[in-house]
């Protein structure tokens, strides 16, 4: 196969290769079930040699106590457990599947109906169950299909329930009802496929599944007496001695490795099949090859004489692609001063949040540090331990990312959310921490009544007060926030950027504040970089960018700064708009 089939086809990297192993294991196995009766000299039911006879030339490996042939029988047994497993997982999954959908879609009362039939089949008791069924209906492929079906459906219709209760509430689907779309077209185009990554391994878990209970059903004697499977293989072997002889070898472990290697052979396809269906997987099982590799066994010693807490040197940050690699950063020095705020700018995709990340050392994977430091009071942030980078995160070194307004925990209260960043670093008592949190939510303009709302119950410029708040909890000396302002009106803006400057004054905190709109960066920063597609194109005091750079980037986004005239400044809006451009350091 040429190396672009292997690519389109997902087939290189760890899952591809275990992709690969898992078709040729399950290939060699079906080759077996469907050519195999063709390929083997005697027939399963055929007493071809002497009992329990040791494996010769005829009988490759050996007979079992009637003399029938184990080859002849292994290749039955493979048709038979593939067959089973099969067919079992695709009734349960077409059963489980079909009563999720039905039951997380239209809710109500076929929900409350399904949910309880569904808690009470988990409660039954699987053995049992599966015996009185066999008993009843008789040992044959049919009844182990019903039991398999019966006996893990409801899993099934759980797992694709819960999915379908939080897709139907999610942006796309409230997008595409609110354009008029209809229930059909939102089960095949939203739905179904938010389902599938759920599905697949679902899936292969279920045939996997599937086929041990099939080998477990034939072994307790429920198999089908007329043509055995790897499971009644088993059976007749433990319950004609095969243990009290040499025989075990050639009449146990063969119809048990078939059922290994055809189980392994599904979870393989499964880890392969996951990684296809969902793109967020495939960065993340990608192996770090560049500088993230190094021994983390560096010191944490803080040279706090220097003047720069910050030093970002010669940065690059890539985030390898299919076959290349995107660098989102090049090259990048800055630093920043003690109680100094640098702003960086630039357009959405610019490197911004990946400048963050890198200084918290959180970049995300599949993102490493191709080459570059970054230090703080000097010392080389990547060389330490995850241990000691813990330490420093919150309590000297804070991120505010990007839209964590959205990041705050849905479940739980404010003053939880808060406190358990304070007790992530230090133990505190009740009162103390309460008395530190009502104090910190009055700094940022909030009151300590507020604590006990839950995160929905707040305006979204409330929520960036909390998430401000947070950031600051663990009295950090640098600040990193990251578009703190984005997606808030014009007045919050403004309220945010003031309460930050009075924050940063008040506190001495040194910060980056990074944002795609110059005005806001204007109004806060001592020093801005400009940033364009990972690499600084213009740095400097904030007068300097304002007035007098000559840089033609530089100018083209001072220039499309909008000029207000009366005509605009008449609603509120617009006065507070005039406040935000004209306001602050220009
Ligand atoms: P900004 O914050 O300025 O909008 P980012 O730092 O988020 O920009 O992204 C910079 C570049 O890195 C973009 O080109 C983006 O496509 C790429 N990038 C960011 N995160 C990832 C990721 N997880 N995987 C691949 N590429 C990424
Ligand atoms: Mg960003």
């Amino acid at each position: 196969m040429s190396s672009r089939l292997y690519n389109r086809l997902g087939l290189t990297g760890m899952s591809g290769k275990m992709g690969i192993i898992g078709f040729s294991m399950l290939l060699f196995m079906l080759v077996l079930a469907i050519a195999g009766p063709s390929l083997v000299k005697h027939d399963a039911k055929e007493r071809s040699g002497a009992p329990l006879s040791a494996p010769t030339s005829d009988h490759w490996l050996g007979t079992n106590d009637l003399g029938q042939d184990i080859v002849a029988e292994l290749v039955v047994g493979a048709r038979v457990s593939l067959s089973v497993g099969f067919l079992g997982a695709l009734a349960v999954m077409v059963i489980g599947t079909l009563i999720g959908l039905v039951a997380g879609y239209w809710g109500g009362r076929i929900d409350a109906i399904f949910m309880r039939i569904i808690d009470v089949s988990m409660t039954l008791p699987f053995l049992p169950l599966m015996i009185v069924i066999g008993v009843f209906m008789g040992p044959s492929w049919t009844t182990q299909i019903m039991v398999i079906a019966l006996v893990m459906w409801s899993k099934v219709a759980r797992e694709t329930r819960s999915q379908i209760l939080s897709l139907r509430t999610r942006g796309p689907v409230l997008a595409a009802r609110s354009m008029g779309a209809g229930d059909i077209y939102l089960l095949c185009k939203h739905i179904f496929p938010g389902i599938i990554p759920l599905i697949i391994p679902q899936f292969v878990q279920t045939v996997n599944v599937a086929i041990m209970m099939e080998s477990s059903l034939s072994f307790l004697g429920l198999g089908d007496p007329l043509t055995k499977s790897w499971g009644s293989m088993l059976y007749y072997a433990n319950a004609r001695g095969a243990f009290l002889t040499d025989a075990w070898l050639w009449w146990v472990l063969p119809p048990g490795l078939g059922i290994v290697i055809t189980v392994l052979g599904f979870s393989f396809i499964g880890y392969w099949m996951e990684e296809r269906v969902s793109p967020r997987l495939r960065s993340v099982y990608r192996v770090a090859s560049g500088k993230n590799k190094q021994a983390r066994n560096g010191k944490l010693t803080l040279d706090e004489s220097l003047n720069s807490i910050i030093e970002v040197d010669n940065l690059t940050v890539v985030y390898p692609k299919d076959q290349g690699m995107v660098k989102a950063l090049n090259q990048v020095s800055f630093k920043v001063g003690k109680g100094e705020v640098v702003g960086i700018v630039g357009e959405s995709g610019s490197g911004k949040s990946t400048i963050a990340a890198a200084i918290m050392q959180l970049l995300k994977p599949p993102g490493e540090v191709q080459q570059g430091y970054v230090r703080l009071y000097g010392c080389d942030l990547a060389s330490l331990s995850m241990e000691e980078l813990r330490k420093l995160r919150g309590s000297k070194i804070a991120l505010i990312p990007q839209a964590a307004m959205n990041a705050l925990n849905p479940v739980l209260t404010i003053r939880k959310q808060m406190a358990e960043a304070v007790l992530c670093h230090r133990r505190m008592d009740k009162e103390s921490l309460n008395r530190r949190i009502d104090q910190l939510l009055e700094q940022v303009g909030m009151a300590a009544r507020t604590g006990s709302s839950y995160p929905h119950e707040l305006s979204g410029g409330m929520r960036q007060r909390v998430v401000i708040a947070m950031a600051l909890i663990n009295e950090p000396e640098f600040v990193i926030a990251d578009e703190p302002t984005t997606g808030l009106d014009v007045k919050v803006q403004v309220e945010i950027i003031n309460l930050l400057r009075s924050l940063q004054k008040q506190l001495g905190l040194s910060m980056i504040f990074i944002s795609h709109d110059l005005p806001v960066v204007l109004r806060l920063a001592d020093r801005i970089v400009i940033l364009k597609h990972g690499e600084i194109v213009d740095e400097g005091a904030t007068e300097r960018i304002a007035y007098t750079s000559d840089n033609l980037y530089t100018r083209r986004l001072i220039d499309s700064i909008p000029r207000l005239n009366k005509r605009n400044i008449h609603a509120d809006q617009g006065s507070q708009q005039a406040e935000l451009v004209l306001g602050g350091t220009i």
